[in-house]
């Protein structure tokens, strides 16, 4: 309770008043006592002198003197001390010998005729003026004495003694110090509770306050501290609401950017990990969780631990180094391996040097998968063109060797140098379409095409092969779909790949079916139908591959490349349609090109 600042206030006052009350309590009571005794002593002096005046012209010896005499004067020194003694002090008049001749106390009249003894009555007959002194009684009551010679034709002829008591004097200095005593004890009664009112308007702001700050440390910022008046506590409040609404905006905003960021984080489409100085996971969004194939980390991970790598690289970071790794991960046994590129950033903080890592994870499996495709695509080629390349230099030597010589021979070679030839030819032809509808996708110049005219054509293209090969054709086309928008460049190279294919696989003798018709889901859908050698149920869902082919030999045989297939799922995807293929081996080939059906005039693929 004496901490509080009001109780310290109070105290603080109450002892300032009372050492002001003392010191002019002491100073003011020592004065008028000064002054009080000083008058005292005065009057009483007067008195004296009055009486020894008087006295001196008296003869107070007894020599010479009747006794009628004697009595006269005795009864008359009386009657004089009597009237001069009414301040109540004691007078006695005594001859120059020093004895009592008249005494102004009446229980005191034994003394007449007998020596006053006293110090100071001595040195009076032996004519010092002055002589005073102040004596306790046995009732312990103050009473100043005097005497004085009284002097008659420069002759001591006696000396007056009074005693008079300074009770009175005393009573009215206690009485003044009552009254003083008293006030001082009302003036500090006042001002102890003035001190409890005033102390109470300084402190109750300063509570006022406390309160404020406890709230906000506990995080309630709606609280604001009353302001009084325009004083040093009422800026302080000012001030320290203005903290508040401050420091509430600063901690919203924050959390707003929290906010932000942790939406950021999880609807990020890269995997994110954060770690602390020590490489501890302490962040990680929901994408990362689902990369690694984890629900939930447990307190104390490391990040080589949750990416399942080793230690050094994500030590190099902690040092301040970036770097970037491939991670290779099979979540489920089923499912393909996906490839995530890590990059390992150090997270820098200005005072701290580095303060942890970041690890973003993209998933790169498909650029790794292109990349791969890429390689195996120039390794094709590059296989595709050497072989008849070899075969060319081969026949090339041979003729050389002399078999220029032997024309039946020289005919041949000849004869294969050329198929070989045009095998490339055709094969960079191919790879030149492939790449067209690779690099321009989206620009396709469409028209208006008459759907049996565009087949009968294709058929025309043909005709020799077919005739060659005893094969019968049928076009169909139905009636209400008799004419698309389309590129028809590109379809008529579709056309023909996929016409080439089924007279190539196909025994002499077989029949080709080319239909086209618009199907339920509002696309034209052409077919051609073969009665081929089919193909094997393995090999149907890589048969679109580029240079995949069932039988290589064969194939090569037939001239084909192992592109027409890729080539006319290119276009047709370039038309925004799709490419089916059914078989079966030893029976027939069904492939089916659906393409949407476009409104005339639109370029929309
Ligand atoms: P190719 O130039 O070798 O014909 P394609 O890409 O056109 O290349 O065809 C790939 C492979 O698919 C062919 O080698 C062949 O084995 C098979 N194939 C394509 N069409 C047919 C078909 N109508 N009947 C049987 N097999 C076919």
């Amino acid at each position: 309770m004496f901490r509080s600042i009001q109780i310290k206030l109070i105290l603080m006052v109450l002892l300032l008043i009372l050492i002001a009350v003392q010191l002019i309590g002491v100073y003011f009571i020592s004065t008028m006592k000064n002054s009080l005794t000083n008058s005292f002593t005065s009057n009483l002096n007067n008195q004296a002198n009055l009486l020894t005046t008087f006295l001196s012209s008296l003869n107070l010896s007894a020599d010479n003197k009747d006794e009628t005499a004697q009595a006269a004067t005795s009864a008359m020194l009386s009657a004089l001390v009597n009237n001069f003694s009414l301040s109540g002090a004691e007078i006695q008049v005594l001859d120059a010998g020093g004895k009592v001749l008249a005494t102004s106390n009446p229980s005191l009249q034994s003394y007449i005729g007998r020596k006053n003894t006293s110090l100071l009555v001595g040195r009076a007959l032996q004519g010092v003026r002055d002589n005073e002194e102040e004596i306790i009684d046995e009732d312990n009551n103050r009473k100043k004495v005097i005497a004085k010679p009284v002097i008659s034709n420069s002759k001591i002829i006696g000396a007056i003694y009074i005693v008079a008591s300074m009770k009175e004097l005393y009573k009215t200095m206690e009485g003044i110090n009552r009254i003083f005593v008293s006030a001082t004890l009302i003036a500090l009664g006042l001002t102890a509770v003035l001190g409890v009112l005033l102390a109470g308007t300084i402190t109750s702001p300063i509570k006022a306050l406390t309160r404020q700050a406890t709230a906000v440390a506990e995080g309630r910022f709606d609280e604001r501290v009353p302001v009084f008046g325009k004083d040093e506590i009422g800026q302080l409040s000012v001030a320290f609401n203005d903290m508040t609404d401050r420091l509430s905006d600063a901690l919203s905003i924050n959390e707003e950017e929290k906010e932000k960021l942790a939406s950021i984080l999880s609807n990020m489409s890269d995997g994110v990990l954060a770690t602390d100085e020590l490489g501890k996971v302490i962040v990680t969004n929901r994408r990362a969780r689902g990369m690694l194939g984890i629900l939930e980390l447990k307190d104390g991970t490391t990040l080589s631990e949750a990416l399942g790598i080793e230690k050094e690289p994500i030590a190099e970071t902690l040092e301040g180094k970036e770097s970037s790794l491939l991670l290779n991960r099979e979540l489920d046994e089923h499912e393909e391996e996906l490839v995530f590129r890590v990059t390992l950033t150090p997270i820098r903080r200005r005072d701290k040097g580095v303060a942890g890592a970041i690890a973003v994870l993209q998933d790169v499996t498909e650029m790794e998968k292109l990349e791969q495709s890429r390689r195996e695509f120039v390794a094709n080629v590059s296989h595709e063109l050497r072989t008849p390349l070899t075969t060319i230099k081969s026949y090339a030597e041979a003729l050389d060797d002399g078999a220029l010589e032997e024309p039946p021979l020289a005919d041949r070679f000849v004869g294969v140098i050329r198929s070989e030839t045009e095998r490339m030819i055709r094969l960079v032809t191919d790879l030149l379409h492939l790449s067209r509808f690779d690099s321009r996708r989206n620009q396709l110049r469409r028209q208006k095409t008459d759907l049996t005219e565009m087949l009968e054509e294709v058929v025309d293209r043909f005709s020799f092969q077919l005739r060659q090969k005893a094969i019968t054709v049928s076009v169909k086309v139905e009636k209400k779909q008799k004419t698309a928008w389309l590129d028809r460049d590109g379809i008529d190279q579709v056309l023909d790949n996929l016409v080439s294919n089924a007279i190539k696989y196909t025994l002499d003798g077989g029949t080709i079916d080319i239909s086209a018709k618009s199907n339920e889901a509002g696309q034209l859908a052409i077919a051609i139908k073969d009665t081929g050698i089919g193909i094997p149920k393995k090999d149907l869902n890589r048969i679109f591959e580029r240079f995949y082919r069932v039988d290589k030999a064969r194939s090569r045989n037939m001239g084909g490349t192992g592109l027409g297939l890729s080539i006319a799922r290119e276009i047709v995807r370039a038309h925004g349609g799709s490419i089916a293929i059914e078989s079966e081996a030893g029976v027939g080939t069904v492939v089916t090109v659906l393409l949407p059906i476009v409104p005339e005039g639109s370029e929309t693929a």
